[in-house]
């Protein structure tokens, strides 16, 4: 297989571009006050059950809607819709099933203004980051189809040494269930979804508590653009719930989780303990991940890469910058530049373009967050703060800040917010540190400054990571260039956006046919 560029990806608006930039606004600006109802789609029909109210991260007094939620019940019906049609899609043609995905990708893109507003009101995401959601989504949408294409367009035709004929070809597994996280509430739902379908598979879609109502105009999209209300189902629940209804059914033929890795091995176990199949999991979990940066590398671009991983999306991305390594040496002339490039970083409101970073995505996180900040600032180890504006106080904010810390074992979790944790060390310590870092568990993204080139080989063929990058931003993989995923409490692999990630979703199937 070829996986060269048989496609595109989308371009989006471009805000650095004067003229998109009113007309963008205008689209957006006619959604920011709207209402979304998000109800379980369970056979194509929308369910009414007890209403929840849903608030904005950014402004908790003002309502953006309310969501239905599956009961248990309503939970397995909507499994055994599922599974009873199943067979059926995986028999329709793959070229039909790709097809139904480029038109989600146009759908997406027609509602692309909706979808940013609902993005940032329900998610907390700036304009950037809204525009960055649909485009990803879009991607994966083209991108598996056009992978399905090559995975599941032929047989692959085998030796017959006995006079028979041999084939291979690749077969939905059954039931998927996709459970995605608030944080990509587009991108990474729509990813999860349309791979499990194009593999030809049945999807129950449980999207993250927070941003339901994304998750819930994205599916009702994917039907109007042609997937089958039979073959795909909406069921918002409580994680818990999920766990204990659908997951420890035998009917479900494979997982796909983005979140935490404690879910994740809650996920893993409640699979393990089934009297029944042996489904695969397919998770995305997160990340301590480290930048290490040498006294070759260049501090402006440095600072600006360092801003980049630890603060957009509040921090708030699996591939976030959490410890940066700075070698001594050149550690006081950077972190001089790093705080003075905090100090000018504008907290605020997500649609306000002015903004570089927003809320957090509830007032539960913040406080978490909060209290981690507390203990930090109570070390006397503060770097660098960006000013907290005035006027925030409805919002789920938290400023940037930046500290010292010893060592990364300090750390006894993943911090899902702006705080940047900062460790210097000594040149003749570079492979203590990489080791430290392999040794924490994680193993999602890793950044590397440097300008000399075997320093950085050295660092990326010692490093246990999934996605490593060098002089350069940590986050924002790129679908179809930068497969992303990562291993050890990381995840399981195979990475979203890469050539292998339908594979999982799949199981191989051989026919010897005695002529
Ligand atoms: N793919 C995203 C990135 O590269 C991160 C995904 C996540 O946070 O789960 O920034």
């Amino acid at each position: 297989h070829i996986y060269g560029p048989d496609r595109v990806n989308s371009a989006g608006t471009n805000l650095h571009i004067n003229s998109q930039i009113e007309p963008f606004m205008q689209n957006v600006q006619q959604y920011l006050d709207n209402q979304w109802h998000a109800k379980p789609i369970i056979d194509g029909k929308e369910i009414t059950t007890n209403e929840e109210a849903v608030f904005c991260p950014y402004d908790n007094t003002h309502q953006i809607g309310t969501v239905h939620k599956v009961s248990e019940e309503l939970a397995l019906e909507a499994l055994t819709i599922a599974h009873k049609n199943f067979i059926a899609w995986d028999m329709t043609p793959v070229e039909q099933r790709a097809q139904i995905l480029e038109k989600i990708a146009d759908v997406f893109e027609e509602n692309e203004a909706e979808l940013i507003a609902l993005c940032s009101r329900d998610g907390g995401k700036t304009m950037q980051d809204g525009i960055d959601e649909v485009r990803e989504a879009v991607d994966f949408c083209r991108y598996y189809a056009n992978n399905a294409r090559k995975d599941f367009g032929q047989e692959i035709t085998l030796p017959g040494p006995t006079g028979e004929s041999n084939h291979l070809y690749l077969q939905g597994r059954g039931v998927f269930a996709c459970i995605s996280p608030w944080n990509f509430p587009l991108a990474i739902f729509t990813g999860q979804v349309v791979a499990a379908l194009v593999a030809g598979n049945t999807v129950l879609a449980k999207p993250a508590d927070q941003t339901t109502l994304v998750a819930y105009r994205a599916v009702q999209l994917m039907h109007q653009a042609g997937v089958p209300t039979s073959v795909l189902q909406f069921v918002p629940c409580r994680g818990s719930t999920f766990g204990k209804v659908v997951l420890s059914d035998i009917r479900i033929a494979g997982v796909a989780f983005t979140g935490s890795t404690s879910t994740a091995q809650t996920i893993n176990r409640t699979l393990a303990t089934r009297d029944g199949m042996l489904s695969p999991l397919i998770a995305e979990t997160g990340g301590q991940n480290a930048m290490i940066v040498d006294s070759s590398a260049l501090p402006e671009q440095v600072v600006a890469d360092v801003i980049q991983s630890a603060f957009t999306s509040a921090g708030q991305r699996c591939s976030a910058l959490r410890v940066l390594y700075v070698q001594e040496d050149v550690a006081d002339r950077i972190l001089e530049v790093l705080s003075g490039a905090m100090q000018e970083l504008k907290l605020g409101d997500p649609t306000d373009l002015s903004t570089d970073v927003g809320p957090v995505i509830d007032a539960v996180a913040r406080e978490e967050l909060a209290g981690h900040v507390e203990q930090l600032r109570a070390t006397g180890n503060l770097i660098a703060e960006t000013p907290m504006p005035a006027g925030l106080e409805k919002g789920c904010f938290l400023a940037p800040t930046a500290f010292f810390i010893n060592h990364i074992n300090d750390l006894t979790q993943e911090w899902f917010g702006p705080i940047l944790h900062v460790i210097k060390y000594k040149s003749k310590e570079l492979d203590q540190v990489i080791d430290q870092i392999n040794g924490y568990g994680f193993g999602l993204t890793l950044g590397i400054h440097s300008r000399n080139e075997s320093t950085a080989t050295y660092i990326d063929k010692r490093a246990r990571v999934g996605n490593v990058y060098i002089n350069r931003n940590m986050i924002g993989a790129t679908v179809g260039v930068q497969p992303f995923g990562g291993q050890g409490l990381s995840g399981t692999g195979p990475k979203a956006g890469g050539p292998f990630y339908l594979h999982r979703f799949a199981t191989e199937h051989t026919r010897t046919n005695n002529t």
